[in-house]
């Protein structure tokens, strides 16, 4: 049987697993898909370990991105430009490539949530991790404006050379309300940290929510995540978890692993609301 991971830290709340099961039923394919829980000290050998023992295909989420864009011996273009790996294809002989599926399975979910094909013309994105960079060229290519902010600004601004058009605001212009450029459009608020995951809520003006389209948070759960309370208490007209985008990038990796094949994404996405709640 095929065999799967998803390495993380933390892991446990995973749902790839169930989603992988689902896109495979769809073709009457077998596969196994696990759990690994890594540490930064560990997750070189585990990746190089699981793909000796005949690892098919792998998946990478917080906080791996990075060191597995730096492992991996192809990277595809866009994986490239955003320094961010989220699927890991064995190419035989030891060799790895590394690809991003964040980004367009971002942007799936929120053509669907908006029904538009260009979601807003401003899209606020926070954070500065392999979520948040992989997802600007794919928002650029659909017509956005992209915006990001990020609490170390010192890792985000190399980003304007890589990505042209991409603006920055600093972390601390957040607290106060939205500035000019952005009154004058609508915009969509993403959260692309790390923090919901730890509880946390982060350092915003009201006003960010209240006259944004949508606010979305990467992070999904049974419960409202602790960004959009946040954002709903700030006054969002609408707000989305990080669900459907995890089910759209998981399509997208499964398609690579799998010679092309396309699941579909809707029965697998209602499953799992269903399942969260
Ligand atoms: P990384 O660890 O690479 O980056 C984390 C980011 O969060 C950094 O920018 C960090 O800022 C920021 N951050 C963490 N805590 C705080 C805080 N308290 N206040 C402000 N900023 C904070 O993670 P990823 O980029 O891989 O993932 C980010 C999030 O996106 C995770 O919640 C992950 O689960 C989610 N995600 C969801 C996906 C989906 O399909 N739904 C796909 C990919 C990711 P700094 O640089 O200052 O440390």
């Amino acid at each position: 049987m095929t065999q799967f991971t998803v390495f993380g830290n933390p892991i446990a709340h995973s749902v790839s697993p169930k989603i992988h099961q689902l896109f495979a039923e769809q073709f009457g394919l077998a596969l196994t898909y696990s759990r690994s829980l890594s540490s930064s000290a560990t997750f070189a050998a585990a990746v190089a370990k699981f793909f000796r023992h005949g690892g098919a295909g792998a998946n990478v989420t917080v906080p791996f991105k990075e060191s597995a864009a730096a492992l991996v011996t192809h990277l595809t273009p866009r994986a490239e430009r955003a320094a961010s790996v989220n699927t890991l294809i064995p190419l035989g002989l030891g060799q790895l490539a590394g690809d991003t599926t964040d980004g367009l399975g971002l942007c799936r979910d929120l053509q669907r949530l908006t029904q538009q094909k260009t979601p807003a013309p401003r899209v606020l994105v926070i954070g500065g991790g392999g979520a948040a960079r992989s997802v600007i060229e794919p928002l650029q290519e659909l017509g956005c404006e992209v915006v990001i902010s990020n609490r170390s600004r010192d890792r985000v601004q190399p980003l304007t050379t890589v990505f042209e058009g991409l603006e920055i605001l600093d972390f601390a212009e957040l607290e106060r309300p939205p500035t000019d450029v952005f009154k004058d459009s609508q915009w969509l608020v993403i959260n692309a940290t790390s923090a919901s995951l730890k509880g946390a809520e982060l350092p915003i003006h009201p006003h960010w929510f209240a006259n944004a389209n949508l606010v979305y948070d990467m992070m999904y759960a049974a419960q409202t995540t602790p960004f959009l309370q946040q954002a709903r208490k700030g006054g969002a007209v609408q707000v989305a978890d990080g669900l459907g985008m995890l089910v759209e990038q998981a399509a997208l990796s499964f398609a690579l692993w799998h010679d092309g094949l396309q699941p579909s994404t809707e029965p697998v996405l209602d499953a799992l609301r269903k399942g969260l709640r």
